[in-house]
């Protein structure tokens, strides 16, 4: 059994209800057992600016699926969920991302695992650590170093309405 950390995101409709929804779809998902999820936090956007703050929560889960896998499930719930893509990097009623595959590296066309961005992004490293703060990089480095190099006020908890 694989332990994966999952990044998830809302910054449309019901923020908190969209989170706790694709964390249930992920967990009634054969091969996925959520075991640990984070705290809600709240981030202002960081690529397209012009567009509602985000809620974000990360989720540790064991899994015996294959990363590529995961992500079919990930994205057959932002679908189902009615994800549409209109602006890039815009406003979405969920976003799933692969943080952490276990300790594995993994570098297909279509997907990247760590997550290439987790090292910038408070609002993925913050929930993930609270879950799994003892998780490291495929390179060995623990992931909690990489706190040292981000904008920790980025992220803020959330305290409901
Ligand atoms: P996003 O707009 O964040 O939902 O980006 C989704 C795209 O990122 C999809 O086309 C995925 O194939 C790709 N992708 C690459 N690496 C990952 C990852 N670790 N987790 C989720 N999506 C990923």
């Amino acid at each position: 059994m694989l332990r994966v950390i999952f990044g998830l995101g809302s910054n449309l409709g019901d923020r908190a209800a969209n989170v706790a929804e694709a964390l249930r779809l992920l967990d009634e998902c054969p091969g996925i057992k959520i075991t640990r999820v984070s705290s809600l936090y709240e981030s202002a956007p960081v690529d397209f600016l012009d567009q509602a703050d985000f809620i974000n929560a990360a989720a540790a889960a064991e899994t015996e699926l294959r990363p590529e896998d995961l992500l079919a499930v990930t994205q057959r719930i932002e679908l189902e969920m009615g994800r549409v893509k209109t602006i890039d990097k815009g406003p979405r009623v969920i976003d799933i991302d692969i943080l952490l595959y276990d300790i594995v590296e993994v570098r297909l066309p279509d997907l990247q695992v760590p997550h290439p961005r987790l090292r910038q992004r408070a609002f993925a490293l913050v929930p993930l650590l609270e879950v799994a703060a003892d998780a490291i990089f495929p390179t060995g480095e623990p992931v909690r170093w990489a706190i040292a190099d981000i904008d920790l006020d980025s992220v803020r908890l959330y305290e409901g309405c």
